[in-house]
């Protein structure tokens, strides 16, 4: 047998391939890009994806070892992802195998056999004619079977038919089970699209001329436009030409409201993938989108990975929503993921919000996207009404100005709900001696620790510590220590006593834990009647409150003076996000928010004109100071326990940089070419806005550049250098692309 080496991606974090025999008595025939291989690694045995098999490789021959076993026959990486998964590692500078791992669900990962999933199914036999059924139930189970030929056997008993049942109709020779891979969900009743308003018609019309080739829309719409109605009825245009359609939405926004309007709307089946389900579900999820069977796939961040042979559509929803972009290992932002792989398969990319990223309103202005506004709210809802109120010398209540009580309480009494917003979980952010000024602090954060009372401790929100509530000040020993402060349990402590006469739900992490408890939840506030609402991000998404007719927002003042360049544009989107809650169905909101800077002029700009006013005027900034999306920007972030190392690490690399960018200017003079400014702009070392956290300090490094490729040469250079560096190995280090927070 001639000589070859398969080539490996693994999951570790060098950003290389590795060579390996093969197993004994294959030859390369028997390897084909995306198949997994068992290999040791260390002393440790890995499972790798195969790229290929060479003839050469640099590795000296004594030193190779074979592979353990090749576990598939046929590929579970698809060309198209692998390739996709190759362009990713590129633009991030990532290791390969780490991508990969992501892409894959975890049972995949660990190595298991895809049909390890496979459960029993009932399918309807071929020329089954219906027998005399008698009994109601079974003339109801048979319908089914003539609606869909097969139903998953788990999907049926959950809907209250029979072990028995089945077996009847398996007698009468109507139906027969098998082992395989069970099929999605499918709904039995259709509902029916809603008329369209105007600007919802021509938005899907222009939209839909596109399908078919690569074109990425934004669809801009206020909260409760009828965003979703489109999404639905484009959706129905790409299924009747055969396609398969991926949905993409935060986290948070996957209720069973959504999924229920979704499934309610196709014949088809629609699979689901996100953080609640378990492995067995996820792999089956994933199987069926890439083996065609589910034909919509709605999913949160790492579904945008998930095979789909036919895919002809891409929707992502509140593509602002930062839960987009993953904040640990390989920070990549599934939207502009999203973007690649549309581009790359030549399929539309439909991204919606009512507060788009100045990025995508950037592109979408510019005409690089197509841009579709729905300006009003569909059906009769009509816009709330936002009031900023001073609070600037204000006697405040339990952290309410008078008049707001006062407004809660009439919409109380009138039958309807109250929502407040506050973005802070716990009792109070802090505890303080009134006697000598001390306050508990984190020992391991630059942060002070956030009382909680239900269960009674300190608890720091950074790095998890916690401990119990002195009795007495540890620095004077006074017993005079207080809360300062409010978190949503005091808010709610107090609005109980201010109100007796109405239920107090608080709605954050510690209150709900689960996502079945969120959606139980979400059932009693449906069902309620009055009552006020407290709560953090967690109530301001995705949800429909139809009672809630007015919305308090507490603390928005944080976000006006933010440190990150970012800090006016994601308060303005959270603001809007909480007052879209308001006022969705007959009964118009009321939006007040109390602040201390009433003459805040953007705060003003947003109230006064919208959002899309204030996104102009921020882009105007913007662009006068040379951020994005007007340049390109990469964050190198270190810490360590050591402080100086942090600190020196970055400093290397800045000088690194500064170098690089001399060089390459050299090489232009010399060969000649009009020297070209490569335009990087270097700001730092710099500490992190909390410097140190859970015991290490932070630094940052941040690099913008005019030009994508220019930030990319030198990113990939950096990187190099820095894997290269020894005498660094207690700093941790990783370079962000294009950060979201800095
Ligand atoms: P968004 O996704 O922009 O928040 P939705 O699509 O959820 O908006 O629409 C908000 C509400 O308006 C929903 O209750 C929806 O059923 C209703 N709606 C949407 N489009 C229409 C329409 N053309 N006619 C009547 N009602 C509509
Ligand atoms: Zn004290
Ligand atoms: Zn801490």
């Amino acid at each position: 047998m001639p000589f070859f080496v398969v080539t490996i991606a693994l999951p570790v974090p060098l950003r290389r391939l590795f060579d390996y025999l093969p197993a004994a008595n294959e030859n390369a025939g028997c390897y084909q890009p995306g198949q997994r291989v068992r290999v040791e690694f260390g002393r440790q045995v890995l499972t790798g994806i195969v790229i290929g098999c060479h003839e050469h490789t640099d590795v000296p021959h004594n030193k190779l070892k074979p592979l353990l076993q090749r576990l598939d026959d046929e590929p579970v990486v698809d060309e198209p992802t692998l390739q996709l998964c190759q362009w990713l590692a590129g633009y991030y500078h990532h290791s390969l195998g780490e991508v990969l791992e992501l892409a894959l669900p975890v049972m995949l990962r660990r190595g298991c056999e895809l049909s390890e999933v496979d459960e029993k199914v009932w399918l309807r036999q071929p020329d089954a004619h219906s027998a005399d059924l008698k009994g109601e139930k079974q003339r109801a189970l048979w319908q089914l079977f003539q609606q869909h030929s097969q139903w998953s056997h788990k999907e049926l008993t959950s809907q209250g038919y029979s072990q028995a049942q089945l077996k009847r109709l398996a007698e009468l020779g109507l139906i027969s089970p098998r082992q395989q891979l069970p099929v999605p969900a499918i709904a039995t009743t259709i509902a029916d699209p809603l008329p369209l308003n105007d600007e919802q018609h021509k938005a899907l019309q222009q939209i839909s001329q596109h399908l078919g080739s690569f074109k990425p829309s934004l669809l801009e719409g206020v909260t409760g436009s009828g965003k979703t109605e489109v999404y639905l009825q484009l959706i129905s245009k790409a299924l009747a030409t055969g396609k398969q359609v991926l949905v993409l939405v935060p986290e948070i926004g996957l209720t069973p409201q959504t999924v229920g309007r979704f499934r309610a709307r196709f014949d088809v089946p629609v699979a689901l993938l996100h953080s609640g389900l378990n492995d067995r579900e996820r792999l089956q999820g994933w199987r069926q989108c890439k083996e065609g069977k589910a034909r919509i796939l709605i999913g949160t961040r790492s579904a945008v990975f998930t095979p789909m042979p036919d895919l002809g559509l891409i929707i992502l929803d509140e593509e602002h929503d930062a839960s987009f972009k993953q904040q640990d290992g390989l920070r990549y932002s599934a939207r502009d993921f999203a973007l690649v792989r549309a581009s790359k398969t030549g399929v539309p990319v439909l991204l919606g919000s009512a507060t788009p990223s100045l990025e995508t309103l950037h592109n979408a202005l510019s005409g690089k996207y197509l841009h579709l506004k729905l300006l009003r709210r569909a059906g009769n809802a009509r816009p709330p009404a936002m009031k900023l109120h001073s609070i600037l010398h204000q006697p405040l209540t339990a952290g309410f100005a008078q008049p707001v009580l006062a407004k809660m309480q009439q919409h109380l009494q009138a039958g309807k709900q109250v929502l407040v917003f506050i973005n802070r979980r716990g009792f109070a952010p802090l505890l303080a001696c009134r006697q000598c000024g001390w306050m508990a602090e984190c020992r391991r954060c630059d942060a002070r620790l956030t009382l909680h009372q239900s269960p009674a401790h300190l608890h720091c929100h950074h790095c998890d510590f916690q401990q119990g509530i002195p009795g007495h000040c540890p620095s004077c020993h006074s017993p005079d220590i207080e809360p300062i402060g409010q978190g949503t349990e005091r808010i709610e402590q107090q609005l109980k006593q201010l109100f007796a006469d109405f239920p107090v739900r608080r709605v954050d992490r510690d209150s709900v834990r689960n996502k079945q408890a969120f959606d139980q939840l979400f059932d009693d506030i449906h069902n309620g009647g009055p009552c006020i609402l407290v709560g953090t991000q967690m109530l301001a998404k995705g949800h429909h409150f139809p009672d809630v007719t007015m919305v308090t927002i507490l603390d928005s003042d944080s976000g006006l003076f933010s440190a990150d360049f970012r800090g006016m544009e994601h308060s303005a989107q959270l603001i809007l996000q909480v007052a879209g809650r308001a006022g969705r169905a007959e009964s118009p909101g009321e939006v007040w928010i109390q602040t201390l800077y009433a003459d805040h002029p953007q705060l003003n700009l947003l109230l006064d004109n919208g959002y899309h006013a204030l996104a102009l005027s921020l882009l105007q900034q913007r662009n006068q100071q040379q951020l994005p999306p007007y340049s390109f920007m990469a964050l190198l972030r270190s810490e360590c326990e050591d402080r100086n190392q942090a600190q020196q690490l970055l400093q290397l690399a800045r000088d690194f940089i500064q170098q690089f960018q001399r060089h390459h200017h050299q090489q232009h003079d010399r060969q000649g070419l009009q020297l070209k400014q490569q335009g990087l702009n270097l700001l730092g070392p710099f500490p992190a806005i909390m410097e140190r956290r859970n015991g290490r300090f932070r630094q940052q490094l941040q690099i913008f550049a005019n030009e994508r490729s220019a930030l990319h040469r030198v990113a990939e250079a950096l990187v190099q250098f820095l894997e290269q560096q020894k005498g660094f190995n207690r700093v941790r280090w990783h370079l962000d692309i294009d950060p979201l927070d800095t």
